[in-house]
């Protein structure tokens, strides 16, 4: 169903929502939602598992999980690791959700953005920030592109695509910065020539940007998984 395309001003409907859908007895329910908390305020409502699949620029926890699981594949381990997060952190929850998970790992989390595009106080969160995409690519094991959350904007962030490619796109040139064996990534959907040139994101052993989708199925049964063993368990058909 479409949930509420409303903010969180209207918390009315979505609570009216939250109880439509308990009403459902669903075993689970996986939510995606324009607004930053929303799943929180419906998982606090219903009786069953809720999945966050994105809400607003707050998280995207399965998005980290499969990013984590793909790093962890073609890396052998997390820790130690030097990953540098690339774009629009300020509106995008690919970025929370990876810095809270990739740290928690044990990586060495880098952000880069524009200045506008930059959250403030993010260093809490235990990362190292920076402006200029060149500096932060020396030495990194794995560079992560996000995508202009252009949905998310009101007025401009960047003067234009162009030169935005020009300043925080990566290129083969700037990837040459990172290290020879340097993993690319990106969440998808992908604006190529606007934050990722195109024969990076197809770069064959380089690029894990098809492999991530394939993670996310995986992840993505593992947390329906565990989050409707119990009830499974009490209907008798685990
Ligand atoms: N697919 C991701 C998300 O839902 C990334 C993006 O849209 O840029 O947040």
């Amino acid at each position: 169903m479409h949930a509420s395309q409303s903010s969180l001003k209207k918390g009315e409907t979505l609570i009216d929502t939250a109880m439509t859908l308990n009403a459902m007895r669903a075993d689970g329910i996986v939510i995606r939602h324009a607004s930053s908390g929303a799943v929180q305020l419906i998982s606090d409502k219903v009786d069953c598992p809720v999945l966050n699949a994105g809400d607003g620029t707050h998280e995207h926890p399965t998005q980290a999980l499969l990013d984590a699981l793909t790093i962890q594949r073609r890396k052998g381990e997390i820790a130690g690791l030097t990953i540098t997060i690339c774009g629009d952190v300020l509106h995008s929850r690919v970025a929370r959700s990876n810095i809270i998970c990739l740290t928690t790992l044990g990586a060495q989390v880098r952000v880069v953005s524009p200045p506008a595009l930059m959250p403030a106080g993010i260093e809490e969160f235990g990362v190292t920030t920076f402006t200029d995409f060149n500096t932060a690519l020396d030495g990194s094991d794995v560079v992560m592109m996000l995508r202009l959350q252009n949905e998310r904007m009101q007025g401009d962030f960047i003067p234009s695509p162009r030169e935005y490619f020009h300043l925080y796109g990566l290129d083969e040139r700037r990837l040459a910065l990172a290290k020879p064996d340097a993993l690319i990534m990106h969440p998808g959907p992908m604006n190529r020539g606007v934050e990722i040139a195109s024969n990076v994101a197809d770069m064959a052993g380089r690029s894990a940007i098809t492999e991530q989708v394939e993670m996310g199925v995986a992840v993505r049964m593992a947390c329906l998984d565990i989050l409707t063993r119990k009830a499974r368990a009490v209907e008798g058909w685990a």
